[in-house]
């Protein structure tokens, strides 16, 4: 279904439990950037547009998408990479899991739809960095 980005594998951690996975990550260059942050300005403008049809609500709803429009359309600039989504094991009840669109920060939980377990999701490369108080597993 979806074919943008490049494969990244990842990790699925619930407790001890860790299952492969694999999410597609894409990185925006500056015009697809704008592109991105344009898009995002016109939806939330358009929105402010269709709502000032609605009775009262549009007292609120025009103005405040008229302010969120720049902003989610600068925030939207500055992301230069995503996480588009992907598909693993839940670690917890073994069912297929699919994983939303993340920004590209890790690790990030993704809820699984069979057990409402979350489950942390990481590179597997990652070295544990020293920030992170992981259990200590390996005996020197
Ligand atoms: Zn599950």
């Amino acid at each position: 279904m979806m074919s943008r980005g490049t494969a990244q594998p990842v990790v699925l951690i619930t407790g001890d439990r860790r299952v492969p996975g694999e999410v597609r990550v894409e990185r925006w260059d500056k015009p697809a950037r704008l592109l991105r942050a344009a898009k995002r300005l016109a939806v939330l403008w358009g929105l402010a547009v269709v709502s000032v049809l609605i009775p009262i609500a549009h007292f609120v709803l025009v103005p405040g998408l008229l302010i969120a429009g720049p902003i989610a359309a600068y925030l939207r600039f500055r992301q230069e990479s995503g996480v588009l989504g992907g598909e693993g094991s839940c670690p917890f009840c073994g069912k297929t899991m699919t994983i939303d669109d993340h920004p590209d920060e890790w690790p990030f939980f993704e809820t699984c739809e069979a057990c409402h377990d979350p489950a942390r999701i990481e590179k597997p490369e990652v070295a544990a960095p020293a920030a992170y108080d992981n259990e200590p597993t390996g005996q020197t």
